[in-house]
């Protein structure tokens, strides 16, 4: 049996890695499933989900540093709404994520965590964890 858990989040800044490893487990012990995948997907395209550090909070604020200097929020970009950077980065990062659970625990690595990104917040957003036994 496969089961969906559907999660709120509030960012609160315009740039902003928020670490739901925590949300994704709970879902993980809400399905019972033992053995299987965790699919995490977020429905939105100016804001994604990525696996990176946990242990230094610098990794993830050097990440978006260097993505604004790739992709800065006002540059030569055409769309109306004046967001593209944050449609671009929320691409580079994708909308889906798929982490292994084996003996009911996520097969993440010591250091990672699982992060939601927010790229033009601050606002209210979602998520969802499908959980998939087999
Ligand atoms: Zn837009």
């Amino acid at each position: 049996m496969d089961h969906i858990m559907h999660f709120s989040i509030q960012t609160s800044k315009p740039q902003q890695f928020i670490n739901i490893t925590g949300k994704v487990a709970e879902a993980v012990k809400n399905s019972n499933v033992r053995d299987g995948i965790a699919v995490i997907f977020v429905p939105h395209t100016t804001a994604g989900v990525t696996i990176n550090e946990k242990a230094d909070p610098d990794v993830v604020r050097d990440m978006i540093t260097a993505l604004d200097k790739t992709y800065p929020v006002h540059g030569d970009y055409q769309h109306f709404e004046g967001n593209s950077h944050a449609h671009i980065k929320a691409s580079l990062m994708g909308s889906s994520c798929t982490v292994i659970i084996a003996d009911g625990k996520l097969q993440l690595g010591t250091w990672q965590a699982i992060y939601f990104c927010e790229f033009d917040g601050p606002r209210n957003r979602e998520f969802h964890v499908k959980i998939i036994s087999g």
